[in-house]
């Protein structure tokens, strides 16, 4: 197979020279105790997974769907699963019984791996839908995947991939139609965990003693890109220890930042942050970097977060299909700028393109296209969306809608199937949505388009109201009149207490469109 693009072998060529190191450790808000994990542990328990895995000797590349809470095991897990050459499936813990069985029966995984509490139902599922296996993994390290493991060698021969070959599948969060898996490879991951390390000036932790190297704050779910490749790559690979939170906690970062030099975060995540009063400049001393990315970071909480902490948010952009494409520049730090996702990363194409594919010039609005060693290979098993997603120069559309400006930083204007066609106009709602948060009193926006009997499409704006503050929609719709062109004002403002969020603090306009699907047409 030539040489061995393993992606864990990558990994493992960062850990520190000191194996017995703290590379992990869980500093709750849930767990019952402190728990440590050394470097030495990850080698040796994502070898014992992975020599369990062999013994079951499944398929080659045969998929591994876990869905489990937020633990260290279940990231030994990824680890063994890629060891053993096999590809993760990692699935979000919200998911239900209907959606599962749309996974599996979709992955066909030769594994699963589900909470112990969860294990009398989802092994009816699996079994009937033919998975072989069947194991359980509690965030205290019980259920019978540990208890089988703790038999197997600590030792484990790597087993040897190519760059084309699968790693993982993330299924698309699916806030629009059905989920899709997407087949992202060694090379893929590898090559994004490289660039990564480069452009944030990751500390070489192999070359370091203990306290000059990173600490990284992981507050991450890791069932999705962010935590589990840009962040437990960013770690691993650079030989920084983990403040692994089981689930994030606002007080619990802020009482760890002076131990810590790199956070990664939703924008929710930084929202939450900036309401802990312990949140200061003098608590973040030893902190270089803070990273966000997985929805759009409000110009309000960039600029918040510089005035109280000194820091500049890096702001970054990508997808489960890409890994990451697009990051502010790491230094110097003025040269990040707020409302924009930054230049293409080192070996990512990008380029905007109009209705007919023709390429925009800088400032225009079009659909964003990608192409690079980071994109993925395509969705598992639905050979006609890869075919449509993909342009015939193989570049891929990734969906969102963005602009270049003279200076190569792109900003997501929003995904093109929220566009809102009013009147055969094109409002973009990110637009309008920024020009709402400027009014006082509003907290934040969601725009979007329903049907109307006269325009197509009307837009609509779901607001939310600052703590104390009350929101006149008529007065907001007064406002925007003297801001921006008549088509682009609301026909109708809802205020709401809250918007409705996925798991990555994503707004789900799906579920808005739904809501208000009637305002203006009867059903
Ligand atoms: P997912 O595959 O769940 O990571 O979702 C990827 C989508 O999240 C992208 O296609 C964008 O629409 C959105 N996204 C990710 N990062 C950003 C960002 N920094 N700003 C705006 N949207 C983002």
């Amino acid at each position: 197979m030539g040489q061995d693009a393993n992606l864990f072998g990558l990994l493992r060529s960062g850990f520190p020279r000191t194996l017995d190191d703290t590379a992990i450790e869980v500093v709750g808000p849930s767990a019952h105790e402190p728990r440590y994990y050394t470097w030495r542990d990850l080698d040796e328990g994502s070898a014992m997974l992975a020599n369990l895995l062999a013994s079951l000797e499944l398929p080659p590349q045969s998929r591994i769907a876990v869905q489990v809470d937020k633990c260290v095991e279940a990231l030994l897990l990824y680890l063994a699963v890629l060891r053993a050459g096999h590809v993760f499936l990692p699935l979000n813990t919200a998911y239900q019984e209907a959606e599962l069985a749309y996974f599996i029966g979709n992955a066909e995984p030769a594994v699963l791996v589900c909470r112990p509490q969860q294990f009398g139902w989802i092994s009816r599922l699996a079994f009937t839908a033919g998975v072989e296996h069947v194991f359980t993994l509690g965030d205290d390290r019980s259920g019978t995947l540990l208890d089988r493991a703790a038999w197997q060698p600590r030792e484990h021969a790597v087993v040897s991939r190519g760059v084309d070959d699968l790693a993982a599948i993330l299924y698309t969060s699916g806030t629009t139609g059905r989920s899709k898996g997407a087949m992202l490879t060694h090379g893929n991951l590898a090559s994004n965990a490289e660039v990564l390390h480069r452009t944030w000036h990751w500390r070489e932790g192999r070359e370091l003693p203990r306290e000059r190297r990173d600490v990284l704050i992981h507050a991450l779910p890791i069932f999705h890109v962010h935590g589990l490749f840009v962040a437990s790559h960013g770690a691993l690979r650079a030989g920084a220890k983990m403040l692994w939170l089981d689930r994030f906690d606002a007080g619990t970062v802020v009482a760890r930042l002076p131990e810590a030099s790199v956070f990664m975060g939703v924008p929710t995540l930084y929202v939450r942050l900036l309401a802990e009063a312990g949140l200061t400049a003098a608590r973040c001393a030893t902190m270089r970097l803070f990273v966000s990315g997985s929805a759009p970071l409000l110009l309000e909480t960039f600029r918040e977060f510089r005035l109280r902490t000194g820091h500049t948010i890096l702001e970054r952009y990508g997808m489960s299909e890409t890994v990451m494409l697009t990051s502010n520049p790491y230094a110097p730090d003025s040269a990040r700028r707020g409302g924009t996702v930054g230049p293409p990363l080192p070996g990512v194409g990008l380029r905007i393109v109009g209705d007919r594919g023709q390429p925009l010039a800088a400032g225009e609005i079009g659909g964003v296209e990608v192409r690079g060693p980071n994109v993925f290979k395509g969705y598992w098993r639905m050979p006609e969306k890869t075919a449509d997603d993909f342009t015939t120069d193989l570049w891929f559309k990734t969906g969102d809608v963005g602009r270049l400006d003279d200076d190569g930083y792109l900003s997501i204007v929003g995904r093109s199937k929220d566009l809102v066609i009013t009147g055969g106009y094109n409002v973009y709602p990110a637009e309008v949505e920024g020009f709402i948060n400027e009014i006082p009193g509003v907290a934040e926006s969601a725009v979007i388009g329903v049907p109307h009997p006269d325009f197509g499409e009307a837009v609509v704006a779901v607001l939310t109201a600052r703590h104390g503050a009350t929101l006149d929609p008529s007065a907001v719709q007064a406002t925007l009149k003297g801001r921006i062109a008549g088509f682009k004002v609301p026909k109708a403002v809802v205020v709401a207490t809250e918007l409705p969020r996925n798991a990555m603090g994503k707004v789900q306009k799906n579920l808005l469109r739904e809501a208000h699907h009637a305002l203006f047409v009867k059903v």
